[in-house]
């Protein structure tokens, strides 16, 4: 399985996110990948979001109601859970869809006559995305309310092939849905990460992850993103630093303040 569901309390609405932390690339997989070793290393150290999975299960561990955590298992090399499958994807335009056809600096990382995108998504995208689903479903029906966070971390440099150019890069940035993310989530996120550094909204990067089935429909399903500039917590050797414990409580303090639906919505 390519993904893993660590379960949290009955009475939790929370599920965090974890998308982008794992290096894990089957070698069928990376059997198609056309980098040398060594350029496949730096690549997953640029594009993975490495050490979010340990945020995570740390932040929940502090909770007094303890959060359900999603983990993407595999690189998201081998397919990116939060990117559509099909034209909806603005960073199709760069070769960075579902199914990576170049690297973070342009490169092909995937040959030019690749046909195998459909049995990736078959295989890898279609299969987490339900799972995902339905753990939101399940929070939905026993609570009558949902809320991802969706934990991910981004380079202090920008990408060279990105389409988000020239935007500040603050300690963290706060992805955010006008339908999905209350203001009352907005700003709980904005105090509980105060304590990391500056916080922008939905810049440089912007939006949340929900699944399909909900989005633009249920308002019950709420989500919002954390995007931590990775040298608020990670050094060089991507090892964590004393940073992490204020990224793990800034997360701990939101878990704590997700409210269930009746509360929280405008
Ligand atoms: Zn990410």
């Amino acid at each position: 399985m390519n993904f893993e569901i660590i379960p949290g309390s009955p009475q939790s609405p929370v599920i965090l996110h974890v998308p982008h932390a794992s290096r894990f690339i089957p070698s069928e997989v990376r059997a198609e990948i056309q980098l040398s070793d060594a350029e496949l290393a730096a690549e997953l150290d640029s594009m993975t979001d490495s050490k979010t999975d340990e945020i995570a299960i740390a932040a929940a561990g502090k909770s007094e109601i303890r959060p359900w955590i999603f983990i993407n298992r595999y690189s998201r090399l081998v397919i990116d859970p939060e990117r559509f499958p099909d034209d909806r994807e603005i960073m199709n335009k760069v070769g960075m869809g579902a199914v990576y056809r170049k690297t973070s600096t342009g490169k092909d990382l995937r040959p030019a006559d690749f046909r195998h995108e459909n049995p990736l998504l078959d295989l890898y995208f279609y299969p987490y995305a339900i799972a995902l689903e339905t753990l939101v479903s399940d929070r939905l029906e026993v609570l009558g309310g949902a809320t991802i966070i969706d934990v991910h971390s981004y380079r202090p440099e920008q990408h060279q092939n990105a389409v988000n150019h020239g935007q500040r890069r603050p300690a963290i940035c706060i992805g955010t849905d006008e339908f999905h993310t209350s203001k009352y989530l907005i700003e709980s996120a904005e105090r509980s990460f105060s304590i990391v550094g500056d916080t922008f909204t939905n810049e440089p990067y912007s939006g949340t992850y929900v699944p399909l089935k909900f989005y633009g429909i249920e308002p019950r399903v709420q989500s919002i993103m954390m995007e931590t500039r990775a040298d608020t917590f990670v050094g060089a050797n991507l090892e964590l630093h004393e940073g992490a414990s204020r990224v793990i409580d800034g997360l701990t303090d939101l878990i704590s303040r997700v409210k269930m639906n009746d509360e929280r919505l405008d």
